[in-house]
């Protein structure tokens, strides 16, 4: 954890089924779906994937009548599977009918996503609005006022630009747009409230595409109100870019205390993986000492001191490792989440880096000895040779857990 505590900022605490966000409750991770909510068994095959990557909150699109029948389904398949994790069902232009119209959908989901900028236009939109906020306090349910720049309420927009025209310093269109933002998640949240929707009830978003958007929306965003903040980067792109993106924005806010929940919004490659941005998002708390989810492995970038791959193969089959146990070591052992464990490639900085993890090892750079010394807190113990050094050290990882850490107390009735 950060040797130097960040203060969060103050915010109302919201129950989203058995999850809190906001209030005294660590920030947490969400994602969401990319599947075919009418598909049932699809949806909640990947729901129950990120829930076990780690997401501790996950939104899926609800659409069409189809998506909107299947919720409860998806409900009672991640149930039978002993997954727990919170369903929040995203809605645009028809949310206010399809939960109308399906209240098994209303009633199963744990947070409703409305979107101010889609909910209906003219005077449908206040009736459209109402409707949903009527059947949140109905099923005791909490909404998210999500707002985004790629949706943002028109008619607002051109009314803030109007009167900034007539002002005497006109601000330029972007601040304006950045506040159109902020307005419309805040005028939004007033009349939830007004309808009667408690404080603990809401949550806000404002997720724009651009790192100083967001850092300026949300720091404003922050000063303005005590809603939990949901903090995103919309639309931040695939590989690196998106997971670069998305760091450099919300580690400043971050950083600042503001943020109650996150979601790493990456674009998968083909065929990609959807739960890599639970990883990254976990990574990101994790590498800034907000939160402890995994053992994470300290290597080194390699250099010309070592020939081979074999400590890049070693470092990333270890952090493979640490990932694949974790289910079962979360539930056996207190604490284990903030193991770290060190893989470097040669004598110049191995044993000193080793000292530091919990475990580490030093493998032999170009023209050492073929010997690996392993350090245990701090301690040489053992010096690896030969052909199993992988096997070796990754026995030698699991006994460090067996023997280092407390087994958690087994519920008796279980
Ligand atoms: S620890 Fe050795 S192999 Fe790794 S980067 Fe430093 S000098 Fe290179």
């Amino acid at each position: 954890m950060s040797s130097t505590p960040i203060q969060r900022r103050p915010s109302v605490g919201v129950r989203v089924g058995p999850v809190q966000i906001g209030g005294d409750a660590p920030i947490v991770v969400q994602s969401m779906t990319n599947t075919d909510t009418a598909d049932a068994a699809g949806t909640a095959a990947q729901v129950e994937a990120l829930a076990r990557a780690g997401s501790e909150i996950v939104r899926v699109t609800v659409n069409t009548r189809e998506a909107a029948a299947a919720v409860a389904e998806i409900r009672s398949r991640l149930d039978d599977l002993g997954c727990r994790v919170p369903l929040v069902g995203d809605f645009h232009y028809n949310g206010h009918r399809l939960l109308e119209e399906f209240p098994d959908c209303a009633r199963v989901l744990d947070k409703y996503r409305i979107n101010p900028g889609n909910v209906g236009f003219g005077a449908k939109r206040d009736s459209q609005f109402a409707t949903m906020v009527q059947i949140a306090i109905d099923n005791d349910k909490p909404v998210r006022i999500g707002v985004n720049w790629g949706s943002l309420d028109q008619a607002l927009l051109t009314r803030l630009m109007d009167e900034n025209a007539r002002a005497p310093r006109p601000l330029d269109a972007r601040e304006i747009t950045r506040e159109a933002l902020i307005v419309s998640a805040l005028d939004s949240a007033r009349q939830a409230e007004e309808l009667g929707l408690g404080r603990d009830k809401i949550v806000i978003s404002c997720k724009v595409s651009e790192v100083q958007d967001l850092i300026a929306v949300y720091a404003e965003l922050a000063r303005r109100c005590d809603y939990a903040l949901h903090l995103g980067l919309t639309e931040a792109g695939m590989g690196s870019k998106g997971i670069v993106a998305s760091t450099a924005g919300m580690a400043v806010l971050l950083q600042q205390g503001i943020g109650d929940t996150i979601r790493v919004s990456l674009t998968p490659e083909p065929g990609g993986d959807r739960t890599r941005e639970v990883i990254v998002a976990q990574e990101m708390l994790q590498t800034m000492g907000l939160r402890a989810f995994t053992p994470l492995v300290t290597a080194c970038p390699g250099c010309g001191r070592t020939t081979s791959t074999f400590f890049q193969e070693l470092a990333n089959r270890i952090q493979s490792h640490l990932r694949e146990r974790m289910p079962v070591w979360r539930e056996r052992y207190e604490g284990v989440e903030t193991m770290s464990v060190a893989v470097m490639g040669c004598v110049v900085n191995g044993p000193g880096e080793s000292k530091h993890a919990n475990i580490g090892i030093s493998l032999p750079g170009t023209g050492e000895a073929p010997a690996a010394p392993v350090f245990v807190d701090g301690r040489k113990t053992v010096t690896l040779r030969g052909a199993g050094i992988a096997d070796e050290f990754e026995r030698l990882v699991d006994e460090y857990v067996a023997s280092h850490y407390r087994p958690r107390a087994v519920d008796a009735a279980e």
